[in-house]
């Protein structure tokens, strides 16, 4: 099975959706899911959104001490409240209040790396932005797609081997495969629908994939 192949099917059994596509609350949970669970950076985007902190003219004028019990649950508050207050100010001084929906732009944002920008590119901008996070680079290399040390190398390998209409939608994708089949520690192989063509499967001939 081609790579491309492989990839269409991971997306197709494992589709991600995006409800929230507003530029700067994307931007904003993306900044508050750094290190943190699912789960968590949903409860900390909620709690801040809910209170009015949806936009960037709200969270620029806070102090960090404002967002501490909202935020708390995704991890790292007190560098997180900072930070995304660091990034609305610019926003709103440097951009006019809209998210730039340029790679240049982004990272020129405090804090902001090439995954979190490629997620709002994608997300918000419907851009093809390829954003490689763990599970992207942990699975990409199981697969054999890529042969690679860091994130950013499997980024701009990755680039190489798949069609310009998979770099978005593969991230979502990956992560629920890699939060439900192709686990960092012990992947289930003996679930995993790509286990005939997977060089790192393990027990081949186990059950038949539920997917
Ligand atoms: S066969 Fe195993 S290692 Fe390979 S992609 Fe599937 S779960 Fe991951």
């Amino acid at each position: 099975m081609k790579i491309e192949e492989q990839a269409r099917l991971i997306i197709e059994k494992f589709p991600r959706h995006h409800a929230e596509r507003d530029p700067f609350r994307v931007l904003i949970r993306t900044i508050l899911s750094q290190r943190s669970k699912d789960e968590n950076t949903d409860e900390a985007a909620e709690r801040l959104f809910k209170a009015g902190y949806g936009i960037p003219e709200r969270l620029a004028t806070a102090s960090p001490e404002d967002l501490y019990d909202l935020i708390r649950s995704s991890g790292m508050f007190r560098q997180k409240a900072i930070r995304i207050i660091q990034v609305s100010k610019e926003i709103l001084e440097r951009f006019g209040g809209k998210v730039p929906d340029s790679l240049e732009d982004l990272l020129s944002l405090p804090g902001v790396g090439r995954k979190t920008a490629n997620i709002v590119l994608y997300v918000s901008f419907g851009k093809p932005a390829l954003a490689v996070d763990t599970h992207v680079h942990r699975i990409s290399n199981r697969l054999g797609w890529v042969k690679t040390e860091t994130p950013e190398q499997t980024e701009f390998e990755l680039m190489k081997v798949l069609p310009k209409e998979l770099w978005g939608p593969i991230n979502g994708s990956m992560v629920e495969f890699g939060r439900n089949v192709c686990l960092p520690r012990n992947p289930r192989c003996e679930l995993c629908p790509l286990r005939e063509t997977c060089p790192s499967a393990k027990g081949k001939s186990q059950v038949g994939s539920k997917y």
